[in-house]
């Protein structure tokens, strides 16, 4: 009895791997065309940190007219939970990263190497198991759980490296005969790798990010096969990016320890090994501490805060690019019109020890990437997201020509409009142009005795009333364009004793009682019960005179 009939007894019907190799060709790609892909597991979280290795990994394939593809990894039946896989595949595609091939839902999949998911491919493990076994190169293990607990428990109080390997691997010397017989005798197994390294000889490896790393060689006769019939990671990986024909490996950088099993189990399986880039996490400077974006900690290491937030996939796509590459922002400050896809991502470029990432400056570039939005797009964006996250703000956005025209303030201009980081901000920033809403929140601030209108340098009750009647009756006319608009606020400003120009006050103070811009803060507050909101004029111009006067007569009311 040989290796074969061992393989046989284990696996009777598994294929020939010729049929795998035939069925899965190398990939008939343009010279240099890289194939990557990420490799989640259906747990029911996605990290940023995943979307981020998404982003690197689409964006390398495609400056290289690649392959990007998705694979779902989820051998841990222990770990993976319902429709796991379809919020993987949504998470991807809300922020435009869509593959070019995987799953696109829980069962079938795009793509000529599918499955596209680890437990659709059993068969083909079993196949390639089969084929190490034939070789002695690997081989089934009956110890049970107290067996590899007792060794264990030696290892430790006689102080050697713990592990399956060597003498300690008590399964490796078993003969053909006597493993078969205990097959057939029903007794449990799983399936381990015999290793061929020797822990005191070294391998380099070199790694795209991390760059030269030495290992002393892998000796452990790993599990490959366990005992539900499915493979462990390390045995997936080998033969799941060796059958789908993946060039890089771009991963986390927790897997860089595990590089000289896999290029030990690409040699034995006789494939050749990928490229490998190991992706340091994601960190956060948590009071001076650099540590890693926690899942359980911070709300921002959920792919599903982003799209609760409304925050725009380009900002975050834009700033995860940022992190990655530091002359990403060179680049935009050069480039502000081009799309992302233009920008050269170098994965050497990617940072050893962990990129720092910072809410605060991710909606910074929200605002930006949101200020080149039309006003069309800002409102489609923003009503999408408000129809499944806030129904006054959806209802609110019902008249799309009356929005149009709010959004339309201060935008497609040399200096838009920037105050708008995510579209759960916008309900905040438009509220005041909606005399309903706006009414409201006088009326209830007032029940609550709280400060509506906080006025500043004019602060006296006749004195704002009078600027506001006189304003209305005399100064405001429909028909004036801005700059007209502007210079009737100037005369307001001067018949009522206050300086036309900001410069006038400053240098003759005793001669006014405040100038134009005090008289203008009157004015706004009045209009919206803010010191600060975008240009006056195309307010006034949007809620025309008989709402602005509507407003003015409540304001004063409040004066008293
Ligand atoms: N399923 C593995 C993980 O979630 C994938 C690692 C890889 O990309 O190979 O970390």
């Amino acid at each position: 009895m040989d290796y074969k009939d061992l393989a046989n007894t284990i696996f009777p019907d598994a294929k020939d791997i010729s049929y795998y190799e035939e069925k899965y060709p190398e990939r008939n790609l343009k010279e240099g065309a890289i194939v990557t892909r990420i490799a989640p597991s259906p747990t029911g979280f996605v990290h940023i940190g995943g979307l981020y290795q998404g982003l690197i990994a689409k964006k390398l394939a495609k400056q290289t007219d690649g392959v990007f593809f998705i694979r779902i990894e989820d051998t841990d039946q222990k770990r993976k939970i319902e429709n796991g896989t379809l919020e993987i595949i949504n998470s991807m595609e809300n922020f435009g990263l869509d593959p070019d091939e995987g799953m696109i839902n829980e069962t079938e999949s795009k793509g000529n190497y599918g499955p596209y998911k680890q437990s659709l491919r059993k068969e083909i493990y079993q196949s390639y198991a089969k084929y190490l076994i034939e070789q002695g190169k690997a081989y089934p293990c009956f110890c049970s759980q107290e067996e590899i607990e007792e060794i264990r428990k030696k290892q430790e109080d006689a102080k050697i490296r713990p592990g399956y390997y060597g003498v300690w691997a008590k399964c490796r010397n078993i003969t053909v005969q006597e493993a078969i017989e205990k097959i057939k005798n029903g007794e449990k197994y799983i399936i381990r790798f015999k290793s061929p390294g020797r822990e005191d000889r070294k391998i380099k490896h070199h790694d795209l990010i991390k760059g030269n790393v030495d290992f002393p060689e892998n000796d452990q006769d790993i599990v490959i096969i366990k005992a539900d019939g499915l493979p462990t990671y390390h045995f997936a990986h080998a033969v799941d990016d060796h059958l789908m024909r993946t060039t890089h490996v771009i991963r986390g950088d927790e897997w860089l320890s595990s590089v000289p099993l896999h290029l030990q189990l690409f040699k034995e399986l006789g494939f050749k090994a990928p490229k490998y880039a190991h992706i340091a996490p994601i960190m956060k400077n948590d009071n001076g501490n650099k540590r890693k974006l926690s899942k359980r900690k911070d709300p921002e290491a959920a792919v599903s805060y982003y799209v609760e937030m409304g925050i725009p996939k380009d900002a975050v796509n834009e700033y995860l690019l940022n992190i990655a590459n530091s002359n990403f922002e060179n680049w935009r400050r050069a480039n502000k019109e081009k799309s992302i896809d233009e920008f050269d991502l170098q994965i050497n470029k990617l940072s050893v020890s962990g990129a720092l990432f910072d809410i605060v400056k991710l909606l910074d570039v929200g605002k930006t990437v949101i200020s080149s939005f039309t006003a069309e797009k800002v409102y489609e964006e923003a009503k999408k997201w408000a129809d499944v996250y806030d129904k006054e703000l959806s209802q609110m956005l019902e008249d799309k020509e009356y929005a149009l025209k709010v959004f339309g303030i201060e935008r497609g201009n040399k200096k838009p409009r920037k105050d708008i980081a995510k579209w759960s901000d916008v309900k905040e920033n438009i509220i005041y142009m909606y005399d309903d809403k706006f009414y409201k929140m006088i009326e209830d601030a007032k029940n609550k005795n709280e400060k509506i209108y906080d006025y500043q340098v004019i602060n006296e009750k006749q004195e704002i009333e009078k600027i506001l009647k006189l304003y209305i009756e005399k100064y405001f006319d429909e028909n004036d364009d801005k700059q007209m608009w502007f210079e009737k606020i100037k005369n307001l400003a001067e018949e009522m004793g206050y300086a036309r120009e900001v410069k006038l006050y400053k240098e003759n103070p005793e001669k006014y009682k405040a100038h134009v811009g005090d008289v203008s803060t009157v004015l706004r507050l009045a209009l919206t019960a803010r010191t600060n909101t975008p240009d006056m004029y195309e307010i006034m111009e949007i809620l025309g005179k008989d709402r602005i006067q509507k407003r003015f007569e409540i304001a004063i009311e409040n004066l008293k």
